[in-house]
């Protein structure tokens, strides 16, 4: 059994480093089309999962609510039993391979520890690999302050440098390095938008030997210092009012506003857009298609000044 189990590719990053932006990139270019995704989400609504289906991922399951990595670290298993004896056919499973995208707030370390430790599950499925995506703008700074961060660094087996049109080749230099330093047997590769190779580029690597290093179970305390809440958007707004009340919040907020993501209805177009903030810097909107769209609503996560009291503040705006 143990030859025909089914490979988990575990991807990690800190909050807004392009996790879902590399992985839709992949499926766009026609490459995991008998992958089965499993998006964990910190707060109730799934945008990513969402946004995964609209670029064409088959019934991605979202665990939603809470950190896989300790609020819902049995989650993963149940999940995993449930899909294996759902298949018909247990010899020929509808799936070549599994991608686990944590949240950002994360560690990889209690899925290490329950793909090596629960029998049941290592007769049937195995870690393959462990990627991280890490921001090349603010990747730097990501791993200066946050622990999480470093950790994430720790347990992967490869590292894409994603946004490296942001930064010149020094700072590009500077955070291979930094990464380097903190886990140096990692492979860093650079990932650029469009410039997408095969599938096997990037999820190929020899099998991992060293699952049981050094790995503990990580506490929820290690998500006391991050607030996260979700302020519903039922109404379409302005663009010019949601653009000014989000460069308010970025002016305002900008070192505690680690992330700001949802899907918003503006007055100007009849389909939702989709909103990307990390650490005070705005993408450009998406438009993303109406069928994709189940509820409209903003998740903000800070260190720092509380989530809420940031709401508050762009519901205000809002208002004004
Ligand atoms: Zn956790």
């Amino acid at each position: 059994m143990i030859n025909s189990s089914i490979p988990i590719v575990i991807v990690t990053g800190f909050l807004g480093a392009g996790k879902t932006t590399f992985l839709r990139s992949l499926i766009e270019a026609g490459e995991l089309s008998k992958t089965l995704f499993i998006v964990n989400e910190i707060g109730e609504v799934g945008l990513d999962q969402q946004l995964l289906q609209a670029s064409g991922a088959k019934d991605p399951i979202l665990l939603s609510g809470g950190c896989l990595c300790c609020e819902m670290k049995n989650d993963l298993g149940y999940t995993l039993r449930d899909l294996y004896l759902k298949w018909p056919d247990k010899a020929n499973p509808p799936i070549d391979k599994i991608v686990i995208e944590t949240s950002g707030l994360a560690s990889p370390a209690s899925a290490i520890l329950q793909l090596a430790q629960d029998h049941w599950l290592r007769d049937r499925f195995r870690l393959s690999q462990i990627i991280g995506v890490i921001d090349s703008e603010f990747g730097l700074e990501t791993l200066k302050t946050n622990e999480l961060a470093v950790d994430q660094v720790i347990y992967s087996d490869t590292v894409f440098l994603s946004k490296q049109d942001k930064v010149n080749a020094e700072q590009s230099a500077h955070l291979t390095e930094c990464i380097l330093r903190i886990n140096p047997r990692i492979k860093i590769k650079g990932v650029n938008g469009k410039d997408i190779k095969s599938a096997d580029h990037y999820f190929m690597s020899p099998a991992r030997t060293d699952t049981m290093r050094q790995v503990s179970n990580p506490s929820v305390d290690h998500l006391l210092e991050y607030s996260t809440t979700n302020i519903s958007m039922p109404d379409a707004i302005p663009w010019k009012s949601l653009a000014s009340a989000l460069d308010e919040l970025s002016q305002t907020y900008q070192n505690d506003l680690l992330r700001v993501k949802g899907v918003v209805y503006i007055k100007e177009l009849i389909t939702p857009i989709v909103i990307h903030g990390v650490r005070g810097t705005f993408m450009q909107p998406e438009v993303l298609a109406m069928k994709d769209h189940t509820h409209a609503s903003l998740t903000l996560i800070s260190a720092g000044t509380h989530a809420n009291v940031i709401a508050e503040h762009l519901s205000r705006q809002l208002l004004a």
